[in-house]
Order: C-alpha cells, then structure tokens, then sequence
C-alpha cells in the first residue's frame, strides 16, 4: 500500500537515517529513541518505574490497564508495553494503550524503524498490518482479537487529550527534549495529564528539566529525579496526588460500572449489532445475539455492496469527525478481510455534478489531502476507465464492501452465541435481568442489554422515545457487460454505481419516505437509472440499458434509519419521564448543571440511526458503545461521543419544555 500525501494539519515525520538505521526527526532535530539501546531505554525510563510488570500482574479478570503517551513516533514503547503485558498479565486482562502524535510515520518509515527490533516482530507484525488510513483525529484499532487496544490520538498533544475522555492509570511523557520542542511542554499539557489521572495514576519521563518538573508539581504530580538512562544523569517518575476531579454533566456522565457477570444481549444482527457484540466480546463479554432473520446482516446491512461513502464537511462538524475515525477503523478491518472478494479498495469518486457540489468540493480539497484528492475531468476519466461528463474528488483508499461479509466477521466469536428466528417483541425487567420476550415466552435474558434493531428500537416501552425515521432505499442490480467491465472505481453523483462483482453492478439507490413495503418498484428503478445517466451517460450506454424493459430488473429494497439530526445513537439509556422531572429547571436556565444522578435504564444501551453510512460508522459505534459500557477510554472526542449520545433528545426537549 503506498503513502498518502501529507495535510496542512497533519505533515508525516521527516526523517533521517544514521548508519545503523536509528531514525531522527528532521523538524525536531531530536532522536526517536537513544542511539544505544532503544528497548533497554523504553524498559529503563517508561515500563520500570511505572511498575508495570506488577501491575499487569495484578490485573483482576477483565480489567484493563490504560497508558496514556505524549509522542508515538515508531511506537517502539507501544510495542515494548505490550510485550511486557504478554508475559505478565492474567490471561483475561486487557491493556489499553493512548498515544497522541503530532506527525505519524508513513507506513514505510514505521516498517523500517521497527525492522531493528527482530524480537518484537509479533508485535511490529500485527501493528504494521493494521497502520492504514492514519488520518487526523481519533484512530482506534483493535489488536489481538480485542485484548490491546491503541487509541492513537492523531494531532497535537494538548489539544487531542483536552478531548479525550477516560481516565489514565500510567503516563509515558516522550515528546522530543524540552529545548527542542518547547511547543509541546506547556501548563495546558500538565493540566489535562491531570485531567485524566487518579490518585493511582504514576508517570514517568526521560526529562528532569526543571521547567517540566515545575509544571507537573504545579498540576498535582509528586515528582522525584531518579537515574536516567545510558549517559543521561537524572529522569524523572512521579504519581498524581491531587484529589479534585472535574465533574461531567450527569447526562454524559458514565452510568454506574457494570457488576457481575459480563453477561450482555444485543437485539439484531445487523451491523451495528454485530459490532456491539463484537467489541464487548473482545473485552470478554459473553454475548448473545438475537436475530430475527435465518441470518446476520439481512436488512439494511444486507445490500451486495455498499460504498465507502465520506460525507465530509470541512468545518470539522461532529459528524465530519465522526466519519474520519469510522472510516479508519472500518479499513483496517477490512485488511482481515479478502480484498476482491469481500471488499475491495479500488476508490471512490465523487463527481462535482453541479454548481453547489462543486464549491462544497473546493472547500475540502484543502481540509482534508491526505484523504482524498480533487481530479479534473481528464484524471478522473482516466482513473475510472470511463467517459465522464465532470472530475470529482477522489478518495484512494475507499472502496466497495460486501457488508454481509463484514457483519459475519465481526459476529464470528467464540464468545457470542447468535440465535436466529428470534424476534424481540417486549423487554422486561426481572431481578437484575433484562428478559427478551414474546409475551410469554422468554427468548433469553442478561444484566446488560443492546438494543440495536434499527427503527425497531422505538418498539420497547423503554426505549418508545428515542426519535427514528425509516427512510426506503432500493438498489438496481445490473449484469455487468463486456464493456461496464471497464469500470475501475466507484462512482458517486446523486447515487452511486460500483465497479462488477459476481458479473453484477450495484445501482443505488432511491430515497423514499412513504412507502413502507419490501417489493422493488419500477419508479424506483426509473429513479436509479436517471442518477446513472446523470452520473455516466458512457456506463449507461455500455450496459445497454436503453434495450433493457425495467420489468426485466432485479433490485432489493431494504430501509435505512436515521435521526432528527442525521448523527448515529450510541450510549446508555434514560428513562425519559424520570429525566424530564429531574432536569426541569433546565427550561429556566439551560446553563444549570444539576447534581442530580441520571436516571438510566439500568443496564440498557443502544446502537442505531447508522442511516446509509453504517459501513463507516457502525463498525466503530460497537467500540464506542462498548466503552460506555465498560468504562473504557471513549474511541471519540468527548463531544462526538456525546453529539452521538441518546440524551441529546432528551436534553433538547428538557431545555425547551
Ligand atoms: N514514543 C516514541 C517511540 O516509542 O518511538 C518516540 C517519541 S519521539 C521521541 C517524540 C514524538 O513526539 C515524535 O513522534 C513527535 O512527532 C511527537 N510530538 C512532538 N510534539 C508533539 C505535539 N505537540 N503533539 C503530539 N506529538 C508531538
């Protein structure tokens, strides 16, 4: 795979190489790591006096550990912290490692830095093969089936971790010396370390610059000098001890932890259900899966492939930000699936097929270079192997999914059972349980509960608030011809059109807020047909569709669902009387934070409203959900997360009575 341009807020490292491979930044003019001995020195400065190897040891099952780094660079302490977890911690215990970083290495770079470390090759292997789509924001992936998680925080320091939600148990403070990098060791730094500690929280740093030893006594760290690695004289180690926290509004506060069996139930299988039971298994959840269908994946998720579509605003909206990390952490589980089959990364271009698209285009061309490109027509035409009536802006490493396919993967789990022919029609509390049921009868039951069935999420009595819209969708599937074959990337004007597979390609798709039923429709088909036209008049014209009766056309219709406010809804559950009563005195003055406690709906969470980019959005919402459950670092910027969040509705409708 090849590197990726740079962008204007996110340059790739320049590096130079000395004579044995030891990399140092040309913008900093510092070294990545000591010339002598990089592992010695990662095991010296940041895994021993932050006791890790004890506290991996220790760890209770299921709980995890979260290391928070300033710089990731080579990720070389990344990998020697998971080493090290390797070999001490339980078999069921997770490490959750953060790290922010300013100027990623392209993939080649990252490859040769970690070349020199022949011992960590399982480790550099498996981080390698998952380095793709580093784009700015937040970028999540999920290692080693979900037992170490990376949260790479792509962008400087301060302001990422001043959005970051979790709380931190051990900090690797390695941004390049003070004197070289004054930028970075700022008050606004120490201050968010602080932000995310507890009073169990250690650091450890290769600096025993006063300025820094200063400024973390200032925010609430006991700092000690200890001896420094190789010919460093001092370092320094510490521990927060500063008791006073900052309080979220309980809105979005976390609901109280999760005691007792980690037993969870999600309700559909499409993908957002089989991302949630994905990401909670890979914690150790045991998750059962109800389905209502023979199979995963067999409504909205069901289309023979779905596109890699980027909805992108340039003035990094909650949902531009959104898409950014989605779409990463969907590729770099796409690369475990089998590329030409499952899915393929053969581009995606969106056409400017008129005035307005033209100038929203313009605008992202330079919000966003490292993701996508603008092509004028000639390029274009080049790039899809097609005549086109205009360029677009080109997204390289986007693509067509089977989405069945990856709903499959992400549901193939030793830990979650999935029940088809199951149709949840009521939940009712029982006990600590939650019981899934038809009247009478009980299809299963756990603490936990997921409901994740698109719009029928709004069936439940518990959950009848939650605003969702069904939206009809129909595809066209066309035979592909001798000459459509030609078609190399995906097409996007108003629909879409995505190059053969198994001799077919996909036309999508209508918008219909009325009609309700599943037959395909020949007015839907006409609709279809008219965006291709628009789209390519060159592609219509190969696949002869001027010679084809509509009555001949296959199609499948399927309904996606969405929001008031078009974002997804991920997070724990309020009982929406109980809020209104406790939050009134929002309708007075919305600036109030109550202390009152949210009333949730113990233990009840939901994941829907993917609308038609659930390849992009459902895959990470399951590692979001996840965390909301477990109380794990949250995979988004807090107000993503909270712009996702179900009580956004029920905030609103409190403020405004
Ligand atoms: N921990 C790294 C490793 O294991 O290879 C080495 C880190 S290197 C000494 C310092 C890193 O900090 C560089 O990758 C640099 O780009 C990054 N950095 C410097 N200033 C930064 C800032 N303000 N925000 C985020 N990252 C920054």
């Amino acid at each position: 795979m090849s590197d990726r341009p740079a962008s204007p807020g996110f340059q790739h490292a320049e590096l130079e190489w000395d004579e044995n491979g030891v990399p140092q930044s040309r913008q900093y003019g510092d070294v990545y790591f000591s010339r002598s001995c990089g592992v010695d020195e990662t095991r010296h400065v940041f895994l021993e006096p932050n006791a890790l190897a004890q506290r991996f040891a220790a760890l209770a099952p299921g709980r995890s550990l979260v290391i928070g780094e300033t710089g990731f660079g080579t990720g070389l302490n990344f990998l020697c912290a998971w080493q090290l977890f390797e070999r001490t911690a339980p078999a069921d215990a997770r490490l959750h490692f953060i790290s922010v970083e300013k100027h990623p290495l392209t993939r080649d770079d990252l490859s040769r830095a970690l070349s020199l470390w022949p011992d960590l090759a399982p480790y550099s292997g498996a981080l390698i093969e998952q380095y793709v789509a580093i784009h700015p924001g937040f970028q999540q992936f999920t290692l080693e089936g979900g037992r170490v998680t990376l949260t790479l925080l792509v962008g400087d320091a301060t302001e990422c971790l001043a959005r970051l939600h979790a709380r931190v148990d051990a900090w690797f403070l390695d941004g390049f010396a003070p004197a070289k990098n004054p930028q970075m060791w700022q008050p606004p730094l120490f201050a968010e370390l602080a932000r995310l500690s507890s009073p169990e929280t250690t650091l450890a740093t290769f600096t025993s610059a006063g300025v820094v030893r200063r400024a973390l006594v200032e925010a609430g760290f006991a700092v000690r000098r200890v001896p420094g690695f190789g010919t460093k004289w001092e370092m320094l180690s510490g521990r927060f001890v500063d008791t006073s926290r900052v309080a979220f509004p309980p809105w979005y506060a976390r609901p109280d932890p999760h005691q007792g069996a980690r037993k969870a139930l999600v309700i559909g299988a499409g993908l957002a259900g089989c991302a949630s039971a994905a990401s909670l298994a890979a914690r150790g959840w045991q998750v059962t899966l109800l389905e209502r269908h023979a199979a995963v994946a067999r409504e909205g998720s069901g289309n023979p492939q779905g596109v890699l579509y980027l909805k992108l605003s340039a003035h990094g909206t909650a949902l531009s930000q959104l898409i950014v990390s989605g779409f990463g952490y969907t590729r770099r589980l796409l690369e475990r699936l089998t590329r030409g089959l499952e899915w393929d990364d053969c581009g995606v271009l969106q056409l400017a097929f008129d005035e307005k698209e033209r100038t929203r285009q313009a605008k992202l061309a330079t919000a966003f270079p490292g993701l996508l490109q603008p092509l004028d027509r000639t390029q274009a035409e080049a790039l899809s192997g097609l005549d086109l009536p205009c360029g677009g802006l080109y997204y390289p490493s986007a693509g067509w999914v089977h989405p069945p396919a990856l709903a499959r993967q992400l549901a193939n789990h030793p830990s979650i059972e999935l029940l088809t022919h199951c149709e949840a029609l009521q939940l009712q509390r029982h006990g600590d349980l939650w019981q899934a049921r038809v009247g009478d009868r009980l299809l299963a039951e756990a603490p936990v509960v997921v409901l994740a069935g698109a719009a029928d999420v709004a069936r439940f009595e518990q959950s009848a608030w939650v605003p969702l819209k069904r939206i009809r969708g129909q595809i066209t599937r066309l035979p592909v011809t001798e000459r459509s074959a030609a078609l190399r990337t995906v097409l996007c004007g108003e629909g879409y059109i995505a190059p053969a597979w198994r001799d077919e390609h996909t036309l999508g798709a209508s918008f219909d807020f009325q009609q309700t039923g599943l037959e395909p429709s020949d007015a839907e088909h006409r609709s279809n047909l008219d965006m291709l036209a628009a789209i390519s008049p060159d592609l219509y014209q190969r696949l002869q569709l001027d010679e084809r009766p509509l009555a001949g056309l296959e199609g499948r219709v399927a309904f996606r669902c969405t929001s008031p406010d078009y974002l997804p809804i991920i997070g724990p559950l309020a009982e929406a009387e109980g809020f209104a009563e406790t939050y009134a005195v929002l309708r007075k003055d919305a600036r109030q934070i109550p202390e009152a406690a949210c009333p949730w709906h113990k233990g009840l969470f939901v994941n829907t409203a993917h609308g038609s980019r659930g390849l992009i959005t459902a895959p990470l919402s399951g590692e979001l959900l996840a965390a909301w459950i477990d109380g794990d670092p949250l995979p988004l910027p807090r107000e993503v997360a909270e712009a996702c969040h179900p009580n956004r509705f029920l905030l609103r409708k409190a403020i405004r009575g």
